[in-house]
């Protein structure tokens, strides 16, 4: 479904990403971890349009994404929802999900959309009329991802959804993630922070350090190598 190949990217002077390759296939979830700075989220903002390459390509089910807007990406099924939540505070919590509708087509398909990000995240019908910015941290991550699932994506792109929240809002958050892979069959690409959740939930987990790939594979390489046991789940 998406193919990043040998990207790079160049802030000024500074290189972020250096020659990063990656695939998602249809229906997985695909789980990307790495330090601060490592460039996770320069990753996944090439991928959705707000900064451009300096090398490589991007392909989302064969279409190439770099010579399109970043609206177009949108249109074609690629939700991020970015880190930090980035919601519209001054907005009420219906009108953040209106917004991230507006790739849709179709009231029908929205109202059902609404009703099943309602039966995920509950609070989010019940604070329909509140200001985004009232919300709680753990409410704000539901509606950054009620508003990402609100244009039917193909693809579901989270950048560290559990960054700041207490470790039982972060299970509830990747429950969620875990249930929206399984029931309705979402492709997700996830950055974390925390490592190993992140790659319990994984079926292929890419390891990102200083703007390279070092190491890739599915979950049980990944728990079994010894510098990710080390360094990111605190294992000997
Ligand atoms: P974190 O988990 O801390 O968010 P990350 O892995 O997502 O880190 P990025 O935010 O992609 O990493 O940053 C990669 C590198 O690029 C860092 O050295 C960062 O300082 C730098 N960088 C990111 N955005 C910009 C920018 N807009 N201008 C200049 N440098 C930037």
């Amino acid at each position: 479904m998406l193919e990043v190949t040998d990207l790079a990217v160049s802030y000024g002077g500074l290189r972020a990403l250096a020659g990063v390759s990656l695939v998602v296939g249809a229906g997985q979830f695909v789980t990307v971890v790495g330090p601060n700075g490592a460039g996770k989220s320069t990753l996944f903002k090439t991928i959705s349009g707000i900064v451009p390459p300096t090398a490589g390509s991007v392909r989302f089910e064969g279409e190439d994404l770099l010579a399109m807007p970043a609206s177009r990406r949108a249109h074609l099924g690629i939700a991020h929802v970015p880190e930090g939540r980035q919601v519209f505070k001054a907005m009420t919590v219906r009108e953040n999900l209106e917004m991230g509708a507006y790739p849709m087509a179709g009231r029908h398909a929205w109202v059902r959309m609404l009703d099943r990000i309602h039966t995920l995240f509950p609070i989010l019908a019940e604070r329909a009329g509140q200001f985004a910015g009232t919300l709680s941290g753990g409410e704000q991550q539901m509606l950054a991802i009620g508003r990402g699932l609100a244009c039917a994506p193909k693809l579901l792109m989270l950048d560290e959804p559990s960054m700041g929240l207490a470790p039982a809002i972060a299970d509830l958050i990747f429950d969620r993630i875990s249930q929206i892979h399984r029931e309705d069959g979402l492709t997700i690409l996830l950055v974390e922070q925390r490592v190993a959740e992140a790659l319990e939930l994984c079926d292929r987990g890419y390891v990102l350090e200083t703007g390279r790939i070092v190491l890739e594979g599915p979950y049980e390489i990944l728990a079994g190598d010894d510098r990710v046991r080390r360094s990111y789940l605190g294992l000997d």
